[in-house]
């Protein structure tokens, strides 16, 4: 049965983070992945720099900053015009933006650093399905290929995700909370002339916020109204017929230009389409971290939503904070307290991220005209103010 210091569940970017950590300290780690090959489906882009600072210390964010797209600016646009403006030149020293790059991409840039400190220490194709802790060692049961293979290490260290059979299998409980939400979202060709700025459309239909990418792309993201895309009218592959507002089928590219266009007046080319999703809204947050040689972390233990960006951030710092607790405990070091420290902030964290999710969800909803006008002037206003201005802008960017 192979022994290491300690086993990561899941090779999402808060496992391969984790095990970068990890594995630059000397350490013996292995990752257990179930799928065979990398997730191709780009869902998160915005990498703030609190999230960088720690990425800079694998040696990996200089090569994400090398892809990606860097955000110094978002507008807030209403009716045509420019209402407000946020920089991010005054968060950090270091990395004055927040960074846009697929999340594929993210995934194969730490896997690839993964994989030049141990070659050997990422299994594919495992699945966990069962898992044992007998008070000093945690031994784990893993399908693949049909077999079976056993693990075993003093600590566990599970990042598999919103549905983590990790939390399942250790009977954490969580709470939830699902939201009226949803969002179309697609990349296209950028031919707006925003460039390398964030745009968010405050639309009385619903906001619609357009991110750019690298490769002159642009992601749009538009709050669905009451009368879009209900989910009777979904397939499984997100698209049928159906005819609401934005006119064309319900949820293809050329419904989602067709709302852009209702909504800021702003042409994009359907053609250029790569990449259609359309998401609900739901937070989920564990009651623990720890249990026994068991830590959750990235969105085992934490869900939250989309928009505002967050949750791979969270958990690649959930992972910066555990891993010198780590290495203190298989150096031998008590370190109990400390964990119950991370356990404490990390919660924390993850409970202020999903606050400022529903503050970003609310400004985004539907309002009738005579609301939406109100609403807007005191944005514009409230926005005027540059301490106001710099409070915003640090806490959209995780500081
Ligand atoms: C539409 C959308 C947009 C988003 N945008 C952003 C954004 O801009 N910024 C941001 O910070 N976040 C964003 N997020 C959130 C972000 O995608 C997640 O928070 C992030 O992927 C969580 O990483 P993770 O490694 O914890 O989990 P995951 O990415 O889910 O990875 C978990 C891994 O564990 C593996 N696994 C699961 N079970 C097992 C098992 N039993 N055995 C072995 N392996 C297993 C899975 O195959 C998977 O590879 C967005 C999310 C969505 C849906």
């Amino acid at each position: 049965m192979p022994v290491a210091d300690v086993l990561i569940i899941g090779a999402g970017p808060v496992g391969l983070f984790m095990a970068a950590l990890l594995l630059q300290d000397g350490m013996d780690v292995q990752i257990l992945e179930q799928r065979s090959a990398p997730e191709p489906h780009s869902r998160a882009i915005g990498i703030h720099p609190p999230a960088l600072a720690a990425l800079a210390g694998t040696g990996v964010a200089e090569a994400l900053v090398a892809e990606g797209v860097p955000i110094r600016r978002g507008v807030a646009v209403a009716g045509g015009k420019c209402l407000a403006q946020m920089s991010f030149a005054g968060v950090s020293d270091r990395f004055p933006f927040v960074l846009s790059l697929p999340q594929g991409r993210t995934e194969a840039l730490l896997e690839r650093r993964v994989n030049e400190l141990d070659a050997g220490a990422l299994h594919r194709g495992v699945r966990l399905t069962r898992l044992s802790d007998d008070g000093a060692r945690v031994t784990v049961e893993a399908e693949s290929g049909g077999g079976l293979l056993r693990y075993t290490a003093p600590l566990v260290i599970a990042a598999d995700g919103v549905r983590s059979t990790v939390r399942a299998l250790r009977g954490v409980a969580v709470r939830g909370k699902e939201y009226p939400d949803s969002y179309l979202m697609g990349d296209f060709a950028d031919n707006t002339g925003f460039g390398p700025v964030a745009a968010l459309f405050l639309a009385g239909a619903g906001i619609v916020e357009s991110f750019p990418l690298p490769g002159q792309r642009r992601r749009w993201v538009v709050r669905l109204g009451a009368g879009d895309l209900t989910a009777g009218n979904l397939t499984a592959a997100g698209i049928t017929a159906g005819g609401h507002g934005c006119g064309g089928q319900d949820g293809d590219a050329l419904w989602l230009m067709r709302c852009v266009r209702e909504r800021t007046g702003l042409d994009i080319d359907a053609g250029t389409n790569s990449m259609l999703s359309r998401f609900g809204v739901r937070t989920r947050l564990a009651r623990r971290m720890l249990t026994g040689h068991v830590v959750m972390i990235g969105d085992a233990a934490h869900e939250v939503s989309p928009i505002g960006g967050q949750g791979m951030n969270l958990g690649w710092l959930d992972a910066a904070a555990l891993a010198p607790i780590v290495s203190a405990a298989v150096r031998g070091h008590e370190v109990e307290g400390d964990l119950r420290t991370f356990e404490r902030t990390r919660l924390r964290a993850a409970a202020r991220a999903t606050r400022q999710a529903e503050i970003n969800m609310a400004l985004g909803r539907p309002l009738p005209e005579g609301l939406l006008a109100a609403r807007n002037r005191a944005i514009g206003c409230v926005a005027a103010v540059p301490a106001v201005n710099a409070l915003i802008a640090r806490r959209f960017t995780m500081h």
